[in-house]
C-alpha cells in the first residue's frame, strides 16, 4: 500500500538534485528578468530640452565667460596698482633722501649740484604721475567691479529662470520614469506569474506524485524571483503588505490542512493512530483506557502506560471488549477463525484474516449479539 521511499543515498541525491534544479530555475528566470530590465527608460536630456530653451544655457555660458574675463581684468588692474604703489613708495623715499642731502649741504654751506635739483624735480614729477595713474587704476577697478556685479546679478536671475523651467521637466521625467518601472515590473510578473501558477497547481494537485521534487524546485525558484521583483519595484510600504498577506494565506492554508488531517484523517494516518492507541492500551477512538484482562484494576495514561506493570498470570483469557466510554468494539470475534481479534487493526492475529478498520470506524453495533 505504501510507496517505496528508496535508500538513504538515493533520497539524498534526490534532495540535492531538487535544490540544484531550484537554483537553475532561479538563474534562468534571472537572465530573462534582466533582459526585460534592460529596456530603455525615458531620456532626461530630451525632456529637459522640451522645457528649457538651449539658448538660455548658451546665455549663461556667455555670462560665465564675461565674468571670467572681468575677473582677469580686475586681477591685472590690481597687480598694476600694486606695482604703481610700490614704485611710488620707492620714489617717495628717494625724494626724501635727496631732500635730506639738500638740507645737510645747505647746513654745511656746501654748494649744491645743479643735477641734484634736477633729480628731485623729475622724481617729484614722476611721483605725481604715479599718483594720477594710481587714481586712474582705482577708478578702473571700481568700474570693472561694478560691471562684474551687474553680470553676476544677471546670471543669478537667469539661473532662477532656468530652475523654474527645470522643475516641470524633472516632474515629467519622474512621472515617465515611474511609469517605466511599473511597465518593467508588469512585464516581469507577466513572465513569472504563469510559471508560479503552474508550479502551485502541480504542487497542490500532485501531492502524492513521485515527481513532486520537480514541482517543488520549479515553485521554489519562481516564488523567490517573484518576491524579489515585488521587493525591487514596489515601495517597501506595499511590499510589507504583500508579503504579510501572502504569508497569511500560506499559514491559513497550512492550518486548514492540519485541521483537515484531524477531522478527515487519511486511512494511513488513522491506522497509525489506532496502532499507537492499542500499543498503549487506550481506546483508538476516545483514548479511554482499555481495562481488560490483567489491566482491569490499573490506572494509566498515554504517558504513564509503560510504567504501569500489570500483575502477571492473572486473567489472561482473551475476551471481547467494547470501550465503555464511546461504545466502540475494540476486541471482537474474528469472522475467519472465531477467536478474539483487534477490530481496529487490519489483520486477525490468529488467522490473518483482513478487514478494513477505517471503514468500520463508527461504533460497531450488534456485532456481539
Ligand atoms: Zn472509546
Ligand atoms: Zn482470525
Amino acid at each position: 500500500m505504501k510507496s517505496s521511499k528508496g535508500t538513504w543515498g538515493l533520497r539524498f541525491i534526490i534532495h540535492a538534485l531538487t535544490v540544484a534544479l531550484g537554483v537553475l530555475v532561479y538563474w534562468l528566470l534571472g537572465f530573462m528578468l534582466s533582459d526585460i530590465a534592460s529596456i530603455e527608460g525615458p531620456d532626461y536630456t530630451t525632456i529637459e530640452a522640451k522645457y528649457v530653451e538651449p539658448s538660455l544655457y548658451e546665455k549663461r555660458d556667455d555670462l560665465d565667460q564675461r565674468i571670467a574675463d572681468l575677473d582677469r581684468d580686475l586681477t591685472s588692474a590690481r597687480e598694476q596698482q600694486g606695482i604703481v604703489s610700490a614704485s611710488s613708495q620707492n620714489l617717495q623715499s628717494t625724494i626724501n633722501q635727496l631732500l635730506e642731502f639738500k638740507r645737510l649741504s645747505f647746513e654745511k654751506q656746501v654748494p649744491q649740484a645743479e643735477a641734484d635739483s634736477d633729480t628731485i624735480a623729475t622724481s617729484q614729477a614722476r611721483f605725481l604721475e604715479n599718483q594720477t595713474k594710481f587714481q586712474e587704476l582705482n577708478q578702473r577697478i571700481a568700474e570693472l567691479a561694478a560691471q562684474r556685479d551687474a553680470l553676476e546679478r544677471e546670471k543669478t536671475d537667469l539661473s532662477r529662470t532656468i530652475d523654474d523651467k527645470l522643475e516641470p521637466a524633472q516632474e515629467e521625467y519622474q512621472r515617465l520614469y515611474d511609469a517605466h518601472r511599473i511597465r518593467l515590473a508588469t512585464y516581469q510578473l507577466v513572465l513569472l506569474i504563469p510559471v508560479l501558477l503552474v508550479a502551485a497547481y502541480l504542487l497542490a494537485r500532485r501531492r502524492g506524485s513521485a515527481y513532486y521534487p520537480l514541482f517543488l524546485a520549479l515553485g521554489g525558484g519562481t516564488l523567490l524571483r517573484v518576491v524579489l521583483v515585488i521587493h525591487e519595484y514596489f515601495p517597501a510600504r506595499y511590499f510589507k503588505y504583500i508579503v504579510t498577506i501572502a504569508l497569511l494565506i500560506v499559514v491559513v492554508r497550512l492550518l486548514i490542512y492540519v485541521i483537515r488531517l484531524i477531522t478527515h484523517p487519511k486511512p494511513e494516518a488513522l491506522l497509525k493512530q489506532y496502532r499507537e492507541a492499542y500499543e498503549r492500551f487506550l481506546c483508538p477512538v476516545c483514548e479511554y483506557p482499555i481495562r481488560t484482562g490483567p489491566r482491569k484494576w490499573l490506572y494509566w495514561t498515554r504517558r504513564t502506560v509503560h510504567k504501569v506493570l500489570p500483575p502477571s498470570g492473572v486473567g489472561e483469557v482473551e475476551e471481547t471488549y467494547t470501550c465503555p466510554a464511546c461504545g466502540t468494539a475494540l476486541f471482537d470475534a474474528c469472522g475467519g477463525c472465531g477467536k478474539v481479534r483487534h477490530t481496529k487493526l487490519p489483520h486477525c492475529e490468529h488467522c490473518g484474516a483482513e478487514t478494513d478498520p477505517v471503514k468500520t470506524s463508527a461504533p460497531v453495533t450488534g456485532s456481539n449479539a
